[in-house]
């Protein structure tokens, strides 16, 4: 409940987390903006240098496709996620088909590719969202080429009968769940991820007994939570989680477009975390992650930018950089000498979110002449 009787309410009904979050997906301008994209066609195709499991670098692609969306999204949905943005609710099997065509016939049959990330918006393997068949596809093709393969799902999906089917159409697979946070209550009232840590550690058991390779996403700076909360609590996360898994995927938080993450922020109530807050987070649990024979990845989505986890704009390249590369090399050399004027702000704000009573945190939102931002909120 974001209002209610009571105290300070009034007789209006309370809301819910729920409304507030689908309020935009709706409008008149929501819906023509999804149905202006080709339902034939991949959201995108492209390569990106990563590792295999035992460690050999290499190259691969990831596709994204067109889907029907994710099934908790048309109950509730993440406070977080746009994917909403990139659906449409009529896609047939015919159109799954051709975008899988399209992304074969853009990388020449993933030539040069030695992994491949198909990602869908949603859960990889739930029938409401993609016809059972063109998964079994894709599974197939995949493994006939021998892709290494990596998709997504959320943990009450992984159910023992679906993830044995997964196994036996593409074996050793990486199975990509986003967990968020190692926190029930972060996940139900941060988050309102629809699903607690108890389900996901059930679904990593399963995932093991079927010989599945698992990743663990962690959202690095719910919305609601302060940069140095976010900072402690992640590192945290990140230790325990890794005892679970074969790689933790830690995303910064970016601010998607007509999520509730954007009202808050263009309400100036949030600010995306800062690239200091993940090196830190890095530096401070990379002993530990790697006696687990864990891999720790982060890659910064619109890293730099203001909608992205950023700096002060000077060190920006130079430290998206640093983390971008040390996702790749696991080296934690990567960091040695990078320095900026904007570490003592930062530093500043850690101190203060752990010595005020600012639960949601006491930096600025945003970066910029304090005068201009005033003017031009
Ligand atoms: S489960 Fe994943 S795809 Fe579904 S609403 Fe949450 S973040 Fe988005
Ligand atoms: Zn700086």
């Amino acid at each position: 409940m974001v209002s209610a009787k009571g105290l300070l309410g009034g007789d209006s009904k309370p809301t819910k987390i729920y409304h507030l979050i689908k309020a935009l997906e709706n409008t008149p301008e929501s819906k023509s903006y999804r149905e202006s994209w080709d339902a034939s066609k991949p959201v995108s195709v492209f390569k990106t240098p990563e590792t295999l499991p035992d460690g050999t670098p290499c190259t691969a692609v990831t596709v994204i496709l067109r889907t029907k969306g994710c099934a908790w999204w048309w109950k509730s949905g993440c406070t977080f996620c746009g994917y909403f943005n990139d659906v449409r609710d009529d896609i047939t099997s015919d159109d799954m088909y051709s975008q899988w065509e399209e992304a074969k016939r853009r990388t020449n049959d993933f030539e040069g590719c030695e992994m491949a990330k198909v990602y869908t918006s949603g859960t990889f393997f739930e029938d409401r969202e993609n016809p059972p068949e063109w998964q079994e596809t894709v599974l197939r093709e995949t493994f006939e080429r021998e892709l290494h393969l990596v998709i997504e799902a959320q943990a009450q999906m992984c159910t023992p009968e679906k993830l044995a089917w997964v196994a036996k159409h593409h074996p050793g697979c990486t199975v990509a769940i986003g967990l968020e946070a190692y926190d029930d209550r972060v996940l139900r009232f941060h988050v309102n991820k629809g699903f607690s840590t108890k389900q996901w550690h059930k679904a990593v058991d399963i995932l093991r007994d079927n010989g599945l390779r698992v990743k663990t996403y962690l959202l690095f700076k719910p919305p609601f939570m302060s940069e140095a909360d976010a900072l402690n609590h992640t590192t945290s996360w990140l230790r325990q989680v890794a005892h679970h898994s074969d790689e933790v995927s830690v995303n910064p938080m970016n601010i998607q477009r007509k999520t509730l993450v954007d009202r808050l922020y263009r309400n100036r109530e949030y600010r995306p975390p800062w690239l200091w807050s993940l090196i830190e987070m890095i530096q401070g649990s990379h002993e530990d992650i790697s006696q687990l024979e864990c891999r720790l990845i982060v890659h910064p989505t619109a890293g730099g930018k203001v909608r992205g986890a950023h700096n002060c704009k000077i060190c920006d390249g130079e430290a998206v950089a640093a983390i971008e590369r040390y996702s790749v090399s696991g080296d934690i050399g990567e960091f040695t000498n990078l320095d900026c004027s904007c570490k003592a702000v930062w530093r500043a704000e850690l101190d203060n979110d752990s010595s005020l009573p600012t639960p949601l945190g006491s930096g600025t939102f945003r970066r910029g002449n304090p005068i201009d931002l005033a003017r031009a909120p």
